[in-house]
Formats: C-alpha cells, structure tokens, sequence
C-alpha cells in the first residue's frame, strides 16, 4: 500500500498599501508612470539621503493587524536587510525583523471540514524594489524605479494550511479584509498582492515537518493552486524515489506548468540584518491604537449579516454582493437611490456578473454609477420599458455608462402602448398567414403564439407583451 502525505503550506503576502506618497519619501505610487519619473534622491538610494516615515503606512498595517486579530509591537523598529540587486539601489531594503509592528494574530476560513482559524505570525512593513525590464532584442537589461520605496506590509501565516483550497481561502479572506479597510486593491495581476508559497510534505502522522521550498511568481488564484499541485506531486516524487527535498527557492512557470529552482534558500543571517540607524524608532501609543479601532469600517462579514437582515436579501445573494467591496459600495448606492433592494440585486447578481465574465473583468472594474442603474430599475417599474429592452439598455450602462432615459428616448425604445398602431400592425400579420388562422381554428395553440412572435418582431421588442397576446386572440377569434 502506498504511504499517505500530508501537504503543510504556510503563506508570505505581500500588499502593497494604497497611500498616496512613497514610504520614506514624497514621491508619488501611482501605477503606470514613465519610467523613474515618480523618483528622488530618496528612492533612487543617492548617498546622503534621508528616509523620512509615511504616517499613513503605520495606520494602514495597524488597521489591517487589528483586523486579523494581532497584538501590536507599540514599539517597533526598522531594520535594513542587505543584499545586491540592480532593483535595490540602496543595496538594502528597510524592513523589519526584529520589532514587526503586528505580531500573533488569526483569520478564520471556511473549509469543507467546517471553520478553520489560520495563524497569523507577524505583519511587518517594508518597501518594494524597482523593477528590471529586460529587453531582448537589444540584449540588455534597464530599471525602472517608480516602484522603488512603494509602501508594502508582508504577512507571514503559519504553517496551518493543508490544502490549495485552504490557502485560496485564506487569500481571499485576507483581500476581503484589506480592501474593506481600503488599504489596498489587492490586485494579483498588477502585483498590488503578491502571494510566496513555502510548502512541504510529510507522511500523515509525523511530528516533523519535511523539508520546504519556498515557490514566488504567482499572480493568480489559479496558477497558485496549480503551483501547489505540482510541487506536492514534485516533493512525494523525491520522496518516494529515497531523494531529499532541497530547501530552495523556485520559480513556478504557469505557462509550463512546472517549476524551476531559482536558488538556494537564505536564512535570515545571510542578510546581515541591522537597525537602520537613519529612522527613529515608532512609538504607538494606546491612544493612537484606540483612534485606528474607532475608524475601522464595516467588514464583510458584518456586511454580510446587516443585508440579509436590512434589505431582506438572501444569504447566496448577500454573498456574491459582498464578495467585493466595490460591488458592495454600488449596491448600497443604488438601493439609497431606488429603494428597490431584490431588484437591484438581481441586476448585479445577474446581468452585471455576466457580462463581467463575458468581458473577463473583476467587480472591481465595474464603472456604471449607481445612479443610472437605479434610473434604469424604476424605467421598468414604471412600465416605460420592458424587461428584454431592458437588458439591452443595461448592457450599454455596463459599457459605456450611459443614461438609461437620453438612451431610451434617443433609440426610441418605449413600450408601444397605442392600441390603435397595434391592432392595425396585428390584423395586418394576421391577413398575410391565412394558414395560422386556419391551424388555429382547427384547436392549434401554438398557430396564436406564432402570431404574438411576429407581432413583437415588427414592434422591435418595445410592445407589452401582455396586451399583444389579448389583441392577437381577439382578433383571430374574430377572424
Ligand atoms: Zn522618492
């Protein structure tokens, strides 16, 4: 019989904060700049520069340990780690090793075995490197330092985790958390969260952990849980043959669907770690602590039962809605506008995640305002429109914003409601299928539905269709 394994996965996050300035300087993080135009003598690690602290970053790591339930280091330091690459200019990043501001905390996770607490180790602050661009058709490497000093908080988990679907979870569940509080964006693709995996196998029952390798360069939840996978498969291979798991580090190749050593793993000595003598400690006082608690919003969780109790919603609904906080925001936007909770609901839940998937785009990329689809819903309520119109009308508000009333006005797609134009298009049709009169006389059913067909074709859609089914019945009785 073959031995069982069991896969022990532990998480380092790292987030990159949304404040507005860099974190040792003025310079700006916005995405997507010319290159080393959002630069200084600061980030660019010129000799004789000054790193000075972003208040914000503290507040942001502060409200996000709080959020996950960890104490707080109210001392706590900064310690530089040194090593050579050309994205760190400073030959060291400023981080923080020996005082991390957030220490022992815990999210809870749904698994299929029930609710399951992850342990939080720490959370500490640091910087981002630059980024090197290596072009090869020059056959030369250039950097770019706009990232350079971007605010980041790493979140190391414990080893609590058993499963792709447990570390899916747990990611989810911190991004919940950070964009609730607004402290990032979370986004893997642009890299605003960035997930390292350190993984290793054991056989079931051992006390000791195996040996782990730590996997980086992943930027979805997909490839993250086939990286898992794999080296799983990778680890119990070795394993099996009688060969050791080296500790390393491994590049996961998405496309290839396999791994690569990339190097050997460094502990911390290898970085001959020191307190930057450049920054002051950080005291965070009670009172500081006390003022981050009072301004923390309402999380999801707490989201997720005032719905069902205010707007009377579902729990499947409450979820999805709640499944991201920008959603969540034009939801509650649209029902202050049109009191109509279900209805608008129904249009995100549906219609919205839809057209989201059609387009390949995230909640987070919806751009209608809430105001247009609340216009939208009580243009239907109202009757000046029906359904099917307007799922078209919405499909051109979930493009390009547009107002449903100009829109509808402009295309002329109000419900005809002039009985007189749709008895005459009716009797019409009727003269020029004499079969169907016939068919329908001889007990036919469907010979009337054919007739109420062709009617809503000619009216393009915009008839009701309760009162085109009464005339075609009238006026095929009488025919
Ligand atoms: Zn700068």
């Amino acid at each position: 019989m073959s031995k069982q394994y069991e896969t022990v996965i532990g998480l380092e996050v790292h987030v990159e904060l949304a404040t507005k300035t860099k974190i040792f300087c003025g310079c700006s993080t916005a995405f997507g700049g010319a290159p080393n135009t959002h630069t200084c003598p600061v980030c660019t690690g010129m000799p004789g520069s000054l790193p000075v602290l972003n208040k914000q970053v503290v507040e942001y790591a502060l409200a996000v340990g709080l959020a996950t339930n960890c104490s707080i280091n109210q001392y706590c330091k900064f310690d530089r780690k040194n090593y050579f690459y050309p994205d760190n200019p400073q030959n060291y990043q400023i981080s923080q090793l020996y005082l991390p501001i957030c220490h022992d905390g815990w999210v809870e996770i749904e698994t299929t075995a029930g609710k399951k607490k992850i342990g939080i180790h720490e959370i500490h602050m640091e910087e981002d490197a630059g980024k090197l661009i290596h072009d090869e058709w020059d056959d030369c490497s250039l950097v770019d330092y706009n990232r350079s000093g971007v605010p980041l908080i790493e979140i190391v988990s414990e080893p609590d985790m058993r499963s792709a679907d447990e570390v899916i979870a747990y990611l989810e569940k911190l991004r919940l958390i950070i964009q609730y509080l607004g402290a990032s964006d979370c986004k893997l693709q642009e890299g605003s969260m960035r997930a390292d995996v350190n993984l290793s196998v054991r056989e079931a029952g051992a006390e000791q952990f195996g040996t782990r390798t730590e996997m980086k360069n992943l930027n979805s939840f997909k490839a993250i849980a086939r990286a898992i996978e794999g080296e799983r498969k990778r680890q119990i291979e070795l394993i099996e043959e009688g060969k050791k798991v080296i500790q390393e580090t491994r590049r996961w190749d998405d496309n290839k669907e396999s791994s690569h050593a990339m190097r050997s793993k460094e502990d911390a000595q290898d970085y001959r770690y020191f307190p930057d003598p450049d920054l002051m400690p950080v005291w965070i006082s009670d009172e500081w602590i006390q003022r981050v608690k009072d301004r923390q919003p309402e999380l999801r969780t707490e989201k997720l039962t005032r719905y069902q109790k205010e707007f009377q919603i579902p729990q499947y609904d409450a979820e999805i809605l709640t499944s991201s906080k920008h959603m969540a925001d034009i939801f509650e936007a649209t029902v202050e506008l049109c009191s109509k909770p279900k209805e608008v609901s129904n249009w995100l839940m549906v219609e919205t995640m839809r057209l989201l998937k059609e387009h390949e785009q995230d909640p987070e990329e919806i751009h209608f305002s809430p105001k247009h689809l609340a216009e939208l819903i009580k243009l239907v309520d109202a009757g000046t429109i029906n359904r099917t119109v307007a799922k078209t009308v919405f499909e051109e508000i979930f493009a390009n914003d547009v107002d449903p009333e100009q829109y509808v006005e402009e295309k002329g797609l109000k419900v005809v409601n002039d009985e007189g134009a749709l008895r005459t298009e009716i009797q019409k049709i009727i003269d020029a299928n004499p079969q169907s009169v016939e068919d329908y006389r001889n007990g036919k059913q469907k010979a009337m539905g054919f007739i109420v067909g062709q009617t809503m074709r000619a009216m393009k859609g915009k008839a009701d269709p309760g009162l085109v089914n009464q005339i075609v019945k009238e006026l095929m009785d009488k025919a």
